[in-house]
């Protein structure tokens, strides 16, 4: 186990120079005890307050600080504790955590993972402070990242922050997390493939180049950090280990590129979709990870369907362009059906209208696609895992490998890919299907789940 975290720490090191926020990232056994040393090596101050909910604080929250206090170097403020059972990041809570943080000039240790990280990530911003984090589940890759996930107006934003300096995260922590949240940020992880190809696709028509240094902090490890599925089934250590080091580096390599492109692409869209629509599942919200772990198997189904077409196969849908190309008005009215009159067609259409692009550059993409067909084919295969052994990855993993078991049935699923297409501006593989002409393939392709539940 040591030799993991070694190596893992070692890997850590090499990544965090080119992070310009982040400055140390601390993954260990018991390392909680080390808190406090840790943030006096980070922090001129000497003013911290535990921010937590009554969970985490059970699970790391109290024993950090009992330990700042008794060593008597820092200054421990009363903790904030949400005393919810059930709470979530949105603008209520987020006021609840500035308003506090503005009575005082302690810098905050967030304890928890997405809600708890998402909230004191953003009302540190507003505030003006660095922050620190203690993880208590491997279940999101937003610990590192520079945006916080906050409904405001009854939409899903993601708001600009401050990544944090440190990063805390103590194996025996996540070991006690509950099985679900490392389910969760496994699928995250996972959604990490099909995004690649996303970018990939991206970066041929010129939309987002790749940056280099970002894509191989993520990609080049991607495989080797999702290779123990079954210890994610177990909450095993050195898994947990794997799994929380791809999590912090894609968070980092956000930092790094300066965009959340290196971790999401369309399989995202899907989850932006469902958050957006409100969608609950046995009178709960399906987290993140289990929404992208569906969105990424559709997406793969999808992205096999494309990649079967020959060169001429593909070249054939040219003469169809001009007339399967959108005109705005026509995309305007599909955004009016498809999402009503309210804030969120709102958000949706000043999306839409940013990705819009008339007939000629269509055109010009679909030259640059057809001229090198074979070898994006080959490189986008290279990428991509087939559906079926993502779908047997995430089983293993005990996440949801099926959409119904997050409450989605088919044909939701089968409507969901036009209106994810249309929330964001971010060049996916949606978009490809669309603006190639081929959009026809989504309406009559099996959606088959191999080895799911359903
Ligand atoms: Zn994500």
């Amino acid at each position: 186990m040591n030799k993991i975290i070694e190596e893992t720490t070692k890997r850590l090191e090499q990544c965090l120079p080119l992070a310009d926020e982040t400055r140390l990232v601390s993954i260990g056994q018991n390392n909680l005890s080390q808190a406090g040393n840790i943030f006096q090596s980070c922090f001129d101050t000497k003013r911290v307050v535990v921010i937590a909910d009554c969970n985490t604080f059970e699970a790391a929250g109290r024993i950090v600080n009992t330990n700042i206090s008794s060593e008597n170097i820092l200054s421990v403020e009363e903790p904030f504790l949400f005393q919810e059972k059930e709470f979530h990041a949105d603008s209520k809570h987020l006021e609840e955590v500035r308003c506090f943080l503005a009575k005082t000039d302690a810098i905050p240790i967030a304890v928890g993972s997405g809600t708890i990280n998402d909230l004191v990530k953003r009302a540190a911003f507003e505030c003006q402070r660095s922050y620190m984090i203690i993880g208590t589940a491997a279940s999101v890759d937003g610990y590192t990242s520079f945006g916080a996930s906050i409904e405001m107006d009854g939409m899903k934003q993601t708001l600009t922050c401050f990544a944090p300096r440190v990063v805390l995260i103590d194996l025996e922590i996540l070991k006690h997390a509950p099985q679900e949240l490392n389910a969760a940020g496994y699928a995250d992880l996972l959604a990490k493939i099909p995004a690649g190809a996303d970018w990939i696709l991206a970066d041929k028509i010129g939309t987002e180049p790749i940056h280099r240094t970002a894509w191989d902090i993520v990609q080049k490890p991607l495989r080797q950090w999702l290779a123990q599925p079954e210890g994610i089934a177990t909450n095993n250590p050195s898994a947990l280990c794997l799994l929380i080091e791809g999590l912090i580096m894609s968070g980092l390599a956000m930092q790094i590129a300066k965009t959340s492109r290196t971790a999401s692409g369309a399989e995202h869209m899907f989850s932006h979709l469902w958050d957006n629509q409100h969608h609950t599942f046995q009178g709960k919200i399906p987290s993140h990870g289990f929404k992208v772990g569906i969105g990424s198997i559709a997406v793969s189904l999808l992205y096999e369907k494309m990649l079967a077409f020959t060169k001429e196969e593909f070249s054939k849908s040219k003469q169809n362009i001009a007339a399967t190309h959108r005109r705005w008005h026509e995309i305007e009215q599909t955004v009016r059906t498809n999402f009503g009159n309210g804030n969120l067609a709102e958000q949706v259409l000043e999306q839409s209208r940013q990705k819009y692009v008339d007939l000629l550059e269509i055109i010009r993409r679909f030259d640059v696609f057809l001229e090198h067909w074979d070898e994006l084919k080959d490189e986008l295969q290279r990428q991509l895992i087939p559906a079926a052994a993502i779908c047997e990855m995430l089983r293993k993993a005990k996440a949801p490998s099926s959409p119904e078991e997050i409450g989605i049935d088919r044909n939701r699923l089968r409507q969901s890919f036009g209106q994810a297409q249309l929330i964001r501006y971010r060049y996916n593989i949606l978009d490809f299907v669309m603006e190639t002409g081929h959009w026809e393939i989504i309406s009559s392709m099996p959606l088959e789940f191999p080895n799911a539940k359903n």
